[in-house]
C-alpha cells in the first residue's frame, strides 16, 4: 500500500480535495496565476491573496521514467514516474496506471484518478484518458 502523503499547513487543502476526488491547484487572486505545487505566496507577483481552483484532470503526458531497481517501500512494483501537463497548463508529477510500459507514448492524453494510501487518504494518479 501507498504511504500516505505528507500534509502541512500549506498542502492539506491539496490532500483534502484528493481524497473527495477532486485535483485542486491554487490561483493568485491578483494576477490569475495557476500554479503547482502548493505554496504560500504567488510565485509571480508575491501576493498572499489567493484562492483554489478546481482542475479537469485532464492532461497530456510530457516525459516519464519507470525505475530499473527494487519497489519502493509500499510499492507492488516500481512506479512509472510521469510529468503531465494538465489542460489548465500546469505541470504535474505523478505516477501512470493501467498502461503497459510497451504502450506508453510521450504526447497521450491522460486523465486523473485516485489511489487509496494506508491510512484510507488518497493521491492522484493517471490513466490513460478513455480507460477505466
Ligand atoms: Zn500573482
Amino acid at each position: 500500500m501507498r504511504p500516505d502523503p505528507i500534509q502541512r499547513i500549506d498542502t492539506a487543502f491539496f490532500w483534502d480535495a484528493c481524497e473527495r476526488g477532486e485535483l485542486v491547484a491554487q490561483k493568485c487572486e491578483a494576477c490569475d496565476l495557476l500554479w503547482h505545487p502548493p505554496r504560500p505566496i504567488c510565485p509571480t507577483c508575491h501576493s498572499m491573496e489567493k484562492a483554489m481552483q478546481k482542475l479537469s484532470g485532464k492532461g497530456r503526458l510530457l516525459s516519464w521514467v519507470k525505475q530499473a531497481r527494487p519497489a519502493a517501500f509500499g510499492f507492488p512494483e516500481s512506479p512509472v514516474a510521469i510529468l503531465v501537463e494538465l489542460e489548465e497548463g500546469i505541470r504535474l508529477v505523478s505516477n501512470l496506471e493501467g498502461v503497459d510500459v510497451d504502450d506508453i507514448k510521450v504526447g497521450m492524453a491522460l486523465q486523473v484518478d485516485f489511489a487509496k494510501t494506508s491510512n484510507d487518504k488518497a493521491v492522484p494518479i493517471f490513466r490513460a484518458a478513455g480507460a477505466s
